[in-house]
């Protein structure tokens, strides 16, 4: 077997910032984080070992003064940061730079519109709903923006009033795009004359991934998919990997692997096996992945 690993998979520049920021602020001391550090169980179990505690809202609403808590890059609302304000809590704030762009860029564009009452905006977000870097561009317009996960959801919006379109950072540019058309073409049908403004807001670090991961898929005979199986990012890698090679496998961990070995032991000798993961696949999973493989040779 020939066994490799995707050069172009792992952690997104922010989600390793984040990381990074964590195991040093644990060199000096307990720290918190709010919500899972990345949407990979392993690799929060290793951090936790090092001391890292995840915790959520409630938890953050009863922490004693001077906790230290860590934000992971998907970013935050404004209460969030009130909340530690009040409760004399030391926030580390490790939101990707590309994140806290985006949020002062909706929070800019609620702040200008919020008084034109005579045909009151719509800020509208594409994303998933309950996503926690949705829920912190939420929190930029006081949660007054509409979240829309697809053009079937067109339905919610006044095509006769202004609309501002964001887009969360990992969406597809394709959706992205269907969204623009559709509503370019029902504001044409109400002969609407308010203004429409689109932001193409998606972060090219997944983007562009998935040509990459595709061409990887392509070049091997069995393809083993690494990720966290509360991963959006995981999920949508996962199925474009599929499209590009039906014989394509998810797996969380390396022990996951025990009931698939049926599907490479019995194969002819030069067997090509690509691993490869999402955003928020760690390396070192992926190599235990390779190695795990390699033993049943
Ligand atoms: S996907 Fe892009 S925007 Fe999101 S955390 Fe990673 S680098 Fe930042």
């Amino acid at each position: 077997m020939i066994i490799s690993i995707d050069s172009n998979s792992g952690f997104c520049f922010g989600v390793t910032r984040a990381i990074q920021a964590a195991e040093s602020e644990l060199e000096k001391g307990s720290l918190y984080c709010l919500g899972d550090i990345v949407h990979n169980g392993q690799e929060v179990a290793r951090l936790e070992l090092k001391g890292l505690a995840t915790i959520d809202y409630d938890d953050l609403r009863t922490l004693p003064a001077h906790s230290r808590v860590l934000l992971r890059a998907h970013g935050e609302p404004p209460s969030t940061y009130w909340i530690a304000k009040q409760r004399g809590i030391e926030i580390i704030d490790a939101t990707c730079p590309v994140v806290k762009k985006l949020q002062d860029r909706i929070r800019a564009c609620y702040e200008s519109h919020r008084n034109d009452e005579s045909v009151p905006p719509q800020i509208v977000i594409y994303g998933k709903p309950g996503h926690a870097e949705v829920i912190g561009l939420q929190g930029q317009t006081n949660n007054t923006a509409i979240v829309i996960e697809s053009a079937e959801q067109l339905d919610r919006l006044d095509f006769s009033r202004p609309i501002y379109l964001f887009s969360q950072t990992t969406k597809s540019v394709e959706g992205f795009q269907e969204l623009v058309e559709k509503i370019s073409s029902l504001r044409h049908d109400v002969m609407s004359s308010c203004s429409f403004e689109y932001h193409d807001t998606i972060c090219r670090s997944v983007a562009n991934r998935v040509k990459e991961l595709q061409a990887f898929a392509r070049s091997n005979d069995l393809v083993i998919f690494v990720g966290g199986s509360k991963s959006s990012n995981a999920k949508v890698l996962y199925q474009h990997c599929l499209e590009a090679n039906p014989n394509t496998l998810f797996v969380s961990s390396a022990d996951e692997l025990n009931n698939l070995t049926t599907k490479w032991s019995n194969s002819e000798a030069g067997l090509r096996i690509g691993i490869c993961g999402a955003t928020s696949t760690p390396l070192w999973l992926m190599e235990k992945v390779k190695e795990e493989i390699e033993k049943t040779q």
